[in-house]
């Protein structure tokens, strides 16, 4: 079924335990996502029977070599020297036709040296809610690991209360986060720095030549990623909740979701991590943290970049300055699309800004205001003004939104269609992806949660009949709160 190519285990002992999962009592296969199989070029899979075992860990495929990758990372501010996969083992890398290469990884596969005390399992809720969220994330086109097996398992796992378990498999384009870069620098392991430096730009920046500067380069393109994902993060309302660096991938695709979630009502404040008391990782702060992540691994890449480290500190500043307009450049075209009109031109920009003040007042839920607006243009009938408490403000805006629109000279069925394209009728609601964990763990009914990833398979595929999965909560969702726990 894999053909593995494991390029990360024939680095040295030092970037990983060599460890195997450890098995689990009666795996039963909850889902396994055969597109995703068939995108990342596993074998035709013709005896369904087996799979449990071997997304369980119960059985390792053949030529698996199984790592827990070393890493550490700053949590909320706070540098911690070794973390690395408590909970997960990296089965091995498959490549698909085009010569993408994937990683194949188990999440809650037991305790490995790195586990500092943790039991390795994972609940089978968090489990569920890393499929639906990061398979809903691919669809609405945001970089992101995937998820390609869930497994249900007949052991307990002990948090607050005895809770049912699951074993996640995760496909990532690589594993390598920045706190993997901060694991070699904090130990002022150069050799392995420059390898760990080298590997990741050939696998993921491989168009960086074996020139002078190639590890400025390095950096500036993990800039460039993170400020394009972050936008897009933005863009659809998405919280990742816990960006701490060994939660941001090198590769730019979105990685760990534990408390992550999207916001129903516009709040540049929102969060909704139980332990994120200060709001450090608020839906609006999410760019500056990103920044300040990038800084840390600007750090690490310094005796990289150049011999002479105030020379090398210059360069590192300088990339980090651009990472603040390259965002804005991003986010605005980003956001802009979603109203319709270019956001290369400085009064979008203002029209823009505009409306998010207005949502902000008047609580608007994010993705049913900018859904509402695409409409809006064919059918003032519809539903947008229910997003505002009075109407005189929106029709005033909308007014001076119409003109802009005219300027653009394309038809009113052309503009609508290109923002039906970046405005989602649906997102992974904090309700409804609650009904769907309830249900699984509760009646064994995985019902609603295949509806649930089905129609988020087609976020932009509005269907009447489908109305209910486009709602907010009745009462909003101003108390949810959501918890590390996978
Ligand atoms: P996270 O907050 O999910 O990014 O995880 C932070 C660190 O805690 C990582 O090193 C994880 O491997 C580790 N960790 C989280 N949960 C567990 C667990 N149940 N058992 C062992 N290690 C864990
Ligand atoms: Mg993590």
């Amino acid at each position: 079924m894999f053909k593995f190519d494991n390029s990360y285990s024939r680095l040295p002992e030092n970037f990983y335990e060599r460890i195997d999962p450890i098995a689990v009592k009666n795996p039963k296969l909850i889902r396994f996502n055969k597109l995703l199989a068939e995108e990342i070029g596993l074998d035709p899979i013709k005896d369904n029977n087996h799979l449990e075992t071997i997304f369980s860990g119960n059985v390792l495929p053949k030529d698996s070599d199984p790592i827990a990758l070393a890493y550490a990372g700053h949590q909320f501010g706070h540098f911690v020297p070794q973390l690395g996969d408590g909970r997960a083992v990296l089965l091995g890398e498959v490549s698909n036709h085009d010569g993408f290469r994937f990683d194949i990884q188990l999440k809650g596969s037991g305790p490995t040296s790195f586990s500092r005390g943790g039991d390795g399992r994972a609940p089978l809720g968090p489990v569920i809610r890393e499929y639906i969220m990061s398979e809903a994330m691919h669809f609405l086109n945001i970089p992101t690991t995937r998820s390609l097996a869930m497994v249900a398992t007949d052991e307990l796992v002990s948090r607050e209360t005895l809770l049912p378990g699951g074993v996640l498999t995760r496909i990532a384009s690589s594993h390598i986060r920045v706190g993997t870069f901060e694991y070699f620098a904090a130990q002022g392991d150069q050799k392995n720095l420059k390898l760990l430096a080298d590997y990741a730009i050939n696998r993921h920046y491989s168009n960086i030549d074996e020139s002078n500067n190639r590890y400025q380069i390095f950096l500036e393109s993990v800039c460039d990623k993170q400020a394009s994902l972050i936008a897009k993060w933005m863009e659809v309302g998405f919280i990742h909740g816990v960006m701490n660096t060994d939660n941001t991938s090198i590769s730019g695709e979105t990685i760990d979701y534990g408390p992550c979630a999207f916001m129903d009502s516009y709040h540049p404040e929102t969060v909704f991590s139980s332990i994120d008391h200060h709001g450090r990782y608020a839906y609006g702060n999410q760019p500056n943290i990103g920044q300040w992540n990038l800084a840390r691994l600007s750090e690490c890449l310094l005796p990289l970049i150049d011999n002479d480290s105030n020379k090398a500190i210059t360069i590192a500043e300088e990339i980090l300055d651009s990472f603040g307009r390259k965002f804005e450049d991003y986010w605005f075209n980003g956001m802009c699309e979603k109203i319709g009109l270019p956001g290369s031109k400085k009064n979008n920009r203002a029209l823009l800004q505009d409306l998010l003040k207005l949502m902000q007042k008047n609580q608007s839920d994010f993705t049913l205001t900018f859904w509402y607006l695409s409409e809006y243009i064919e059918n003032q009938n519809c539903d947008l003004k229910k997003q505002f408490t009075s109407n005189n403000e929106i029709d005033s805006w909308l007014i001076k939104w119409e003109k802009a629109l005219k300027q653009e000279k394309k038809t009113k069925t052309k503009i609508k269609e290109s923002m039906l394209k970046v405005n989602p009728a649906y997102i992974p609601r904090n309700h409804q992806v609650e009904k769907a964990i309830y249900e699984a763990l509760n009646n064994y009914d995985y019902s609603y949660m295949d509806r649930l990833t089905l129609l988020l398979e087609k976020p932009y595929d509005y269907k009447p009949e489908n109305i209910e999965f486009m709602m907010p909560p009745e009462n909003g969702d101003q108390n949810y709160q959501t918890f590390c726990g996978t």
